[in-house]
């Protein structure tokens, strides 16, 4: 199910897998993760960063085109640096950049984990819904009723690394961490929605793309965790 469907259904409370992924970096290793989607008749939802390595045309579309859903990964807050009035205006610039190419229906924060700006926060001073956006991850979704999976951190139970993805969800019956847990998992009697989350970037069907994927993950996470660890001395709410 897309996230979309998740919602136009009303956020059911049975068993449902909702699969989404962020491209927050290079778009194509996302175009192969939605061909092989579409191989399994999978449709998820794909919310793209505007940077010069994701926001390509021809891709996006392409995305769409094979039945998936676009959606806007959006940093509009750090990129103003705090300027709110700013942010939501480069927010409504990007959207419509985003919906000449595809249908936009649902969007969702890029966390920005080297900004100090929390991109969420834009929506204290406007509504989302004013631009004919259904569902915004960060806050229209009742955590609290379903399952929540990321690969934030290389790994199913995320959470050390991960900055701003906070989510209070169900806890899992037994401790997932490896796929193979999740394929485990989903196969048992979940009786209650799975949220998947995956950054195509982190995936690779080779051996030698897999280590590269990893050894720059490895050093992105640890300077994040400095990062972390530094506000947190520094008494700054996370
Ligand atoms: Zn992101």
């Amino acid at each position: 199910m897309t996230v979309k469907e998740f919602i136009d259904n009303g956020q059911p409370h049975d068993f449902v897998v909702v699969l989404r992924h962020d491209v927050d970096r290079a778009i194509k290793s996302a175009v192969k993760m939605a061909k092989l989607e579409a191989n399994f008749d999978i449709r998820s939802t794909y919310y793209v960063r505007m940077t010069p390595a994701t926001f390509k045309p021809a891709e996006i579309s392409e995305l769409a085109g094979l039945g998936h859903d676009v959606g806007y990964h959006y940093e509009c807050l750090a990129r103003a640096k705090g300027d709110v009035e700013r942010a939501i205006q480069i927010f409504k610039a990007e959207l419509d950049d985003f919906r000449k190419i595809a249908t936009v229906h649902t969007i969702s924060m890029h966390g920005s984990p080297l900004s100090a700006w929390n991109n969420l926060d834009i929506w204290n001073s406007c509504d989302y819904r004013s631009f004919d956006i259904i569902a915004d991850l960060g806050l229209t979704i009742d955590y609290s009723n379903l399952y929540y999976f990321t690969d934030t951190g290389r790994n199913w139970d995320a959470g050390r690394y991960n900055i701003r993805d906070h989510t209070p969800s169900l806890k899992h019956p037994k401790p997932v961490r490896r796929t193979a847990d999740l394929i485990e998992f989903l196969g048992s009697n979940a009786n209650k929605p799975v949220f998947i989350n995956t950054h195509p970037n982190r995936w690779s069907n080779s051996p030698a793309g897999w280590c590269v994927n990893a050894v720059s993950d490895y050093f992105i996470n640890r300077v994040k965790w400095l990062i972390s660890r530094s506000r947190k001395i520094a008494g700054i709410a996370l």
